[in-house]
């Protein structure tokens, strides 16, 4: 073959240079220079797909002189942010075999030791003269050492955040470094800014007295000073809002137009009959709580409300007010739980307060016999009122109600929107009443819920003993079993609780179990002991769980599969392992499982745990307030994790925080409201740019928004 011929062939083969297509936000980020496959398929996991999502990924922290600290100054003991050149690095050896990559870092004012213990690795990217940015404890090991929560290498060009420059950080991912992305976002941010349009009206814009979005997009990713990217951030955190209070306020229209409801008559018959019987007196807020329900009710529209109350609350004995309401107009009611467990549970308090009333409720698991079943389905079937209470199994296509008028859904995050949705199609257009233990913020609550109507159960029944919470070091361990073997003695039952999270269940799992089976050996040598987690056949769980009901178990060992609505009132102490590993709220809980009879109850936190974890954990103990708690986990956590925003079916916020843009939120709200007053359906051109921001991006968030 001759040389030349397999040129041309090769030449033949090459695909023609394609024309590079003139750049818009809507180019994929793989025409952009510098983007091959590889790191296309990174940015797609941030989501970055076009060049115009580049613009959108924006930095979740900003570092400047005021938020580092100078190397000399960092002291032991002191949580920091530091910023050095890299001198000197290796990796060291210890004596336990574990390996360490340390490295030497340098600003104007001095040199700070970073150790990584267990990243050796980390050699092969940190070079020397590569500028880190370091967030962790200082701690004394031969000298001061910074061992990091965090770190940025911003490699080796960046000349440090001094002169009033601003480091901006951004969430990064694997393959994908921050450097890498500022790198990439600085590179391309001139040619794209250009073509980014204001997509609100300039009233809008001063209304809500932030920048516009050209402005506000070159604030957050090249900011003069963090104030300013602060400000570029409201920006893009309003229009977020925004957004969401539009759907919201288009949902709840919807909704409306879509509501017509049977009205109950408040005829005080049942009603009356109950809170005559009642061993107690409703607390100010059951009371309120009550009549707004009753309001809801007697209105021609579809009540749609959501019982908010921290556990303990007295949540149930509202919902029977309401199911009571309901019968006494002949409606049937269904009120569904997440758990055999609970179901049951509230299947024997109901029948306990109507008892007085001659009224028992029927109870629908998927635990009935087929004869008991029949029997149950007769009575949904026959025209009589009925108080059905049952799990998922009411759910199920045999399940037919004759006259279901109230549905009412206990922990309601715990299911999902369509199976919400099948039950209320048991009926014709029943009242919906959903509650729910997570305290949210009242302000909060009516972002994510704009259908529904909320009522705040914020006022715990009187006589209840708090709940003693303690801290305590791996030190005391022998103290504290000796502290429950004390409460054992004297008839008392106690939970021991470990952590159980998705992405190491396997480990944790084990962990249980041998902790499990040393105590069973040790601690708690001769104590009718189980251990119960959510890999166990559910049967198996009620099982032990009913035998811990009965008295039949001392103790019972658990991950967190006990977290809900768990009523044994002989239960008074629970000791938490790891407890750091746990989420606040989750925290909250759990220790609703103790203090729910007349003894002094305990939740004792067991662990040595770090500095910044002892402070939550202190804070933990020092109140029972939920709603302090949620507000204190939002802020640590953020909000995704607490009120699982994908089982709600709510848009994600990517930029705002509505807890923390409260005020910014309260604005979105007013502004959304005068929009939908100037243009209900955003046919003016000069909404055209909103009306696409909403189509487009919340396209799916639209589907969800109906609630029963
Ligand atoms: P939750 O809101 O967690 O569902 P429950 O409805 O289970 O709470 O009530 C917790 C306990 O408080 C129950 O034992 C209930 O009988 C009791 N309770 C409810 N309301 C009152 C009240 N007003 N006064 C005294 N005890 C009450
Ligand atoms: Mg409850």
């Amino acid at each position: 073959m001759i040389r030349g011929d397999s040129d041309a062939e090769a030449r033949r083969r090459r695909p023609p240079a394609r024309p590079a297509p003139r750049l818009t936000l809507d180019t994929p980020v793989t025409y952009l220079k510098g983007v091959g496959p590889a790191r296309a398929t990174s940015l797609a996991k941030l989501g970055i797909t076009l060049a115009g999502d580049l613009l959108r990924h924006v930095p979740h922290r900003y570092e400047d002189a005021t938020t580092v600290t100078p190397i000399a100054q960092a002291a032991v003991g002191a949580d920091v942010t530091v910023l050095g050149r890299v001198i000197a690095k290796g990796v060291l050896p210890t004596r336990k075999g574990l390996r360490v990559f340390q490295a030497v870092i340098q600003d104007a004012s001095g040199m700070l030791e970073i150790a990584w213990p267990g990243q050796p690795f980390l050699d092969r990217t940190i070079n020397k003269d590569d500028w880190l940015l370091c967030t962790g404890p200082v701690r004394f090991f031969h000298g001061r050492r910074l061992q990091p929560r965090e770190f940025v290498n911003l490699g080796p060009e960046e000349e440090g955040t001094g002169e009033g420059r601003v480091l901006a950080v951004y969430p990064s991912t694997e393959g994908l470094s921050v450097r890498l992305l500022r790198a990439m976002v600085q590179q391309h941010l001139d040619a794209l800014l250009p073509l980014v349009q204001e997509p609100l009206p300039a009233w809008l814009i001063d209304a809500a007295d932030v920048p516009p979005l050209p402005d506000a997009l070159r604030m957050v990713h090249r900011p003069t000073s963090v104030a300013e990217a602060m400000r570029g951030r409201s920006r893009l955190a309003f229009e977020e809002l925004l957004c969401v209070q539009l759907l919201h306020r288009k949902a709840n229209q919807v909704a409306r137009e879509d509501r017509g409801g049977r009205a109950f008559a408040n005829k005080r018959d049942l009603t009356s009959k109950l809170r005559a019987a009642l061993p107690y007196t409703l607390t100010h807020a059951q009371v309120r709580a009550i009549r707004e329900i009753v309001h809801d009710m007697e209105s021609p529209r579809r009540m749609h409300r959501l019982l908010q109350g921290d556990v303990g609350a007295g949540k149930t004995v509202v919902a029977v007010f309401s199911a009571l309401l309901a019968m006494e107009n002949g409606a049937q009611v269904a009120l569904m739980a997440p758990t055999e467990l609970l179901a049951e549970q509230h299947a024997r308090s109901v029948a306990n307060l109507l008892a007085p009333l001659g009224i028992a409720p029927v109870l629908l698991t998927g635990r009935l016999g087929a004869k008991e079943k029949r029997a149950a389905l007769a009575r949904l079937a026959g025209d009589g009122p009925v108080l059905a209470i049952g799990t998922h199994a009411l759910l199920q296509s045999d399940v037919a109600f004759a006259n279901l008028g109230l549905v009412i859904i206990d922990e309601q995050h715990r299911f999902g929107v369509e199976q919400r949705a099948i039950l209320g199609s048991k009926g014709v257009a029943p009242d919906v009443l959903l509650m729910s233990a997570t305290p949210i913020p009242r302000s909060l609550a009516l972002t994510l819920y704009g259908d529904l109507d909320v009522s705040v159960l914020d006022e715990r029944p009187p006589g209840r003993q708090p709940v003693t919470t303690v801290v305590r070091s791996e030190s005391t361990r022998t103290k504290v079993f000796e502290f429950a073997n004390a409460q054992l003695d004297a008839g008392r039952q106690v939970y021991v609780v470990y952590p159980l999270i998705e992405t190491s269940e396997k480990i944790d799992l084990k962990a249980a179990t041998v902790m499990y089976e040393a105590l069973v050996a040790g601690a708690l040598a001769g104590r009718r002991v189980a251990l119960l987690h959510g890999r166990l056949p559910s049967d198996e769980r009620d099982v032990i769980m009913r035998n811990f009901r009965d008295g039949a178990l001392d103790v019972l060992v658990a991950t967190t599969v006990i977290e809900v609505g768990i009523d044994v009132g002989n239960a008074t102490v629970m000791i938490i392992e790891h407890p750091e590993r746990f989420g606040l709220s989750q925290l909250h809980q759990l220790r609703g499982r103790v203090g729910r009879g007349a003894e002094q109850s305990y939740c004792i936190l067991l662990g040595d745990v770090g500095a910044e974890a002892a402070e939550r954990l202190g804070m933990f103990a020092a109140t029972e307030d939920g709603f302090e708690i949620a507000r204190a986990d939002l802020q640590l956590r953020g909000m995704g994790d607490l009120f699982g925003a994908k089982q709600h079916g709510l848009p994600a916020f990517r930029i705002a925080d509505p807890l923390r843009d409260e005020a910014l939120n309260e604005t979105a709200r007013t502004l959304a409201d005068r929009v939908l007053r100037d243009d209900p359906d955003l046919e003016q051109p000069l909404y055209a740019g909103l009306r696409q921001q909403l189509t487009v991006g919340y396209a799916k968030a639209l589907e969800y928004f109906r609630v029963g």
